[in-house]
């Protein structure tokens, strides 16, 4: 609970062309995880003109909503998103601060952290109550182990590893409250227009399970072994490391990894992935890893829950007939 203001969590919403993220559940999740009641959140949405989307993070997540709007704040920029939150956090002072786990988290999760000296813990995949305050769980950055996390500051900025707090749909909105908050654009930078890059591929997320292609596939025809083993499961998707996807044998949106999707599926099966922690930190929150490598002393191994040293050439086809079975 709060020992700080009447807000013990705010959450940052996700918002796309004004549509939230399926990400801000996880958000919500971790918040309630921390065992806060949903009186004690509150969800700030910033835009230009941030209204309707406030009403549609207050229908989706059934928490009271802040609706600031601002100049400057649409589309997303780092110094005037930041400015406005600096002054959200003084003035409402939570203990806890929850930004969604993207590219806009990862730019502004450590920077408002450093200006308001709060811990910063990003892709917070487990909350352990420990009697004095909440322990955190998360995947080191080379994604071979757990790191166990108490904050001791008063704020704390955390992300949620998406996938790790499941929440139910709530059964009415939350209010929403408006905030009109003139931000100035920030001196010394010109925003000269948005590019839309490649979009991670939504049945990534979706998927309960995934068949990843490593290089060691070492071609594009032995991705059919992959496609067809991941064909086997419902609800599932093929993705693959970064030397797959740069070759071409897989579009960039298929990419799992720290300039790719991060992903928690119930199953991952890693077929001829080394394991490098670029691929490890995208992928580390699924339940169960099985990785499949001939070389037995693979990274990968020592993030699998389950190992298997063999040629997936041979392996593959094997564990399809005995699927089908
Ligand atoms: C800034 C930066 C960002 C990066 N971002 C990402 C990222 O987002 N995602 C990502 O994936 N990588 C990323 N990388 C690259 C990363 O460092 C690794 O190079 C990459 O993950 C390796 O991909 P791989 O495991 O498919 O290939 P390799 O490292 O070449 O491994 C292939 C594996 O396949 C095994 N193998 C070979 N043949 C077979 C066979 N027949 N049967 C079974 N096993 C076999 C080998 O033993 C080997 O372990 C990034 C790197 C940098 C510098």
């Amino acid at each position: 609970m709060s020992d700080r203001g009447e807000i013990a969590a705010l959450l940052l919403a996700d918002v796309k062309d004004g549509v939230p993220a399926e990400s801000n559940r996880d958000a919500l999740g971790l918040a309630l995880a921390l065992s806060f009641p949903r009186e004690l959140i509150r969800v700030a949405v910033l835009a230009e003109d941030a209204l309707s989307s406030a009403r549609k993070c207050s229908e989706m997540l059934g928490a009271d909503v802040l609706s600031v709007s601002g100049e400057g704040l649409s589309p997303y920029s780092g110094p005037a998103f930041l400015a406005a939150l600096t002054d959200m956090a003084e003035r409402l002072t939570p203990r806890f601060m929850i930004l969604p786990h993207s590219s806009l988290g990862m730019d502004l999760a450590p920077a408002l952290a450093a200006r308001l000296s709060a811990a910063c813990v990003t892709g917070v995949s487990r909350v352990e109550d420990a009697g004095l305050g909440p322990v955190l769980a998360r995947v080191s950055a080379d994604g071979g182990r757990e790191e166990i996390i108490r904050p001791l500051s008063a704020l704390t900025v955390l992300t949620a590893l998406p996938g790790s707090f499941p929440v139910e749909a709530p059964e009415k909105p939350g209010a929403v409250s408006e905030i009109a908050r003139p931000v100035l654009p920030p001196a010394g930078v010109r925003f000269l227009g948005c590019e839309e890059g490649p979009a991670a591929d939504l049945a990534l997320a979706a998927a309960d399970v995934i068949v990843c292609a490593g290089r060691g596939v070492g071609s594009p025809e032995n991705l059919a072994l992959v496609e067809e083993l991941a064909g086997l499961f419902p609800r599932s998707a093929v993705a693959g490391s970064r030397p797959v996807c740069d070759a071409g044998w897989l579009p960039a949106n298929r990419q799992v990894g720290v300039t790719g999707a991060t992903v928690a599926p119930r199953l991952y099966i890693a077929c001829g992935v080394s394991g490098a922690f670029q691929h490890l930190a995208g992928m580390s929150g699924a339940k169960t890893i099985v990785a499949v490598n001939r070389d037995p002393s693979a990274p990968i191994f020592s993030a699998a829950h389950v190992g298997v040293a063999e040629d997936l050439v041979t392996f593959i086809p094997l564990l399809i007939d005995a699927l089908k079975k």
